[in-house]
């Protein structure tokens, strides 16, 4: 095992770290300084290695509640962004003032769920990170929670950092948290839960051993960070979920030290496109296919005809992407389509020769081509 996540670890050039609420606060809500200056400290020491450093950093409403001395979490959204908007200065300043302190350079990245699923704004948050990591700058993310409402959001800071793994192409992902990592069943009600110290798919049994474990003041409990994993892992960025509280805990981990529970990359990752139609986009309708379509697109990796279509929900014009459903309504993948919902209604169920004569035009014999498509199953 340990030779194993030695050898995934030894080429480690970008790595995201994640630092959830409940390791940067105290249980009053006000900043736990110990902790973030042993992570400053930490992040410029491996800065120090010669590796790129990305700093995704929840605690901005935490922050904010401790500042405006709230006893409790705001439940309005307006009182959830205005605690947002005073907590997140406070962070930077603090990180401002620790990363200078050893010579390093911040800048802050505050992004929303449009910016990666917009494919322009996409690109154009990549080409930022880029711009700030080829200058040696360590750019520090968090969603922009003074703007976004709760229906748009990503809401967990573990998914927008998985996000921003695949975003920079990153090695690594490590997401520093409370809890020691992955057991088999919930430590906290199961004296006998067994740790994993590995995880080389996320498979099912995974996902029902994340159970619902979560912490006061952060938003994402293990099952984000396991839904997190396999954003990251499929993007060809390994993840570590790890105690944020040991004292040189990165540094133990780059050296391989069998701490945490550390998920594997995938050996194929998901084409950077492709990635990004299937955990970057929030498609704008549904398409339903039948069961040969099914079978064509999922062992045959064909594109996706009229013929195979069943019916559709939603509006969407083309270039759009949407959501390909089976008969039994379950979502098998994402894919750009090539005509509009009223052009798709049209055309469901026809040979692709009758296009033509049905919409007075035809661009594509496909709806979707398979260069276009990912599957999810
Ligand atoms: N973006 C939120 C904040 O900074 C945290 C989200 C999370 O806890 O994952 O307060």
């Amino acid at each position: 095992m340990n030779k194993n996540r030695k050898e995934h670890l030894k080429n480690v050039k970008r790595i995201v770290v994640k630092v959830g609420t409940s390791t940067l606060t105290h249980s009053t809500g006000l900043l736990n300084l110990n902790r973030i200056e042993n992570l400053v400290r930490q992040l410029s020491d491996v800065h120090n290695r010669g590796i790129e450093v990305i700093l995704v950093s929840s605690g901005a409403i935490g922050a904010g509640i401790g500042k405006l001395g709230l006893k409790e979490k705001p439940k309005t959204i307006p009182q959830k962004q205005a605690a947002a908007a005073v907590g997140q200065g406070i962070l930077l300043h603090m990180y401002e003032k620790l990363f200078s302190e050893y010579g390093k350079i911040a800048a802050q990245i505050l992004l929303t769920r449009e910016d990666i699923s917009d494919r322009t704004r996409f690109l154009n948050a990549t080409n930022t990170f880029y711009a700030l990591l080829e200058q040696g700058v360590i750019p520090i993310v968090n969603e922009n929670d003074a703007i976004v409402v709760d229906e748009i959001k990503f809401g967990d800071n573990d998914t927008l950092s998985a996000m921003v793994a695949s975003l920079v192409n990153a090695d690594l992902l490590v997401l520093l948290t409370d809890i020691d990592g992955l057991y088999d069943s919930n430590p906290k009600t199961n004296p006998d839960a067994k740790f994993i110290h590995y995880v080389d798919n996320i498979t099912d049994e995974i996902v029902g051993a994340a159970g619902d474990t979560g912490s006061s003041l952060g938003t994402g409990g293990m099952i984000t960070k396991i839904n997190a994993g396999k954003i990251a892992t499929s993007s060809g960025s390994s993840m570590i979920i790890v105690n944020g509280d040991a004292p040189n805990v990165l540094n133990d981990i780059l050296d391989g030290k069998e701490i945490g529970t550390f998920f594997k990359a995938t050996a194929h990752p998901l084409q950077a496109k492709k990635h990004w139609m299937a955990f970057g986009t929030k498609p704008s309708g549904n398409i339903t296919i039948d069961n040969g379509a099914e079978k064509a697109l999922i062992e045959n990796h064909k594109s996706l005809l009229p013929k195979g279509i069943v019916s559709i929900s939603g509006t969407f014009s083309e270039g759009e992407v949407i959501s390909i459903l089976n008969t039994k309504n379950e979502e098998i993948g994402h894919g750009i389509i090539n005509y509009n919902s009223s052009d798709i209604n049209t055309i469901k169920g026809l040979d692709s020769s009758e296009i033509e004569e049905k919409l007075g035009y035809k661009n594509y014999d496909v709806v979707i081509h398979a260069n276009n498509l990912v599957t999810l199953k």
